[in-house]
């Protein structure tokens, strides 16, 4: 205990001086909303409901992350560019946190991230466990290609009217 004390004490006067002000959580939070989700580029992480908690712990900017779906590769990415985008803004000290429980749904997709999708081609995710209209023209004629899409977090859907293939993002 006595050495963890006079080791915080050194690094907190090796780094004095060079500590730009804190930014306070209202504009990490505003960072992290440009910071694209690897998959789905027009819809931050913020958007997709990731990211969690943003808390300042001394020095140290903790990110507490839910991952989406389970053995998404994806995951891995997006730690490493929430970290790139705090530490180009400045933070030299970032944790990340993964949150594994309450495990993420797409009930955590923003309004935003819905219309976003859907300017994207891309059918938001919805209760009813398909596409309620084609993202193109607006059809609710649609069907099922393939259970799985571009990635497996997505299935593929055709239009009937536009004939329009498009993505669904499948609801967990
Ligand atoms: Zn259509």
């Amino acid at each position: 205990m006595v050495s963890e004390g006079g080791n915080f004490c050194e690094k907190s006067k090796r780094n004095f001086g060079k500590i730009p002000p804190r930014p306070s959580v209202e504009v990490v939070w505003t960072w992290l909303a440009d910071v694209p989700d690897p998959e789905i580029p027009v819809v931050s992480v913020v958007d997709m409901g990731i990211v969690r908690a943003v808390d300042w712990d001394d020095d140290t900017l903790k990110v507490t992350v839910t991952p989406t779906y389970s053995g998404c590769p994806a995951t891995s990415v997006i730690a490493m560019d929430i970290e790139t985008a705090l530490r180009d803004r400045g933070i030299a000290n970032v944790a990340l946190k993964t949150q594994i429980a309450p495990p993420w749904t797409t009930d955590w997709l923003s309004d935003a991230a819905h219309d976003k999708l859907r300017a994207y081609g891309i059918a938001p995710p919805s209760p009813a466990g398909g596409p309620t209209a084609c993202p193109h023209c607006g059809s609710a004629n649609v069907s099922r290609v393939s259970q799985f899409g571009s990635t497996p977090c997505k299935a593929q859907w055709r239009c009937e009217s536009c004939l329009e293939p498009f993505d669904f993002f499948k609801c967990i």
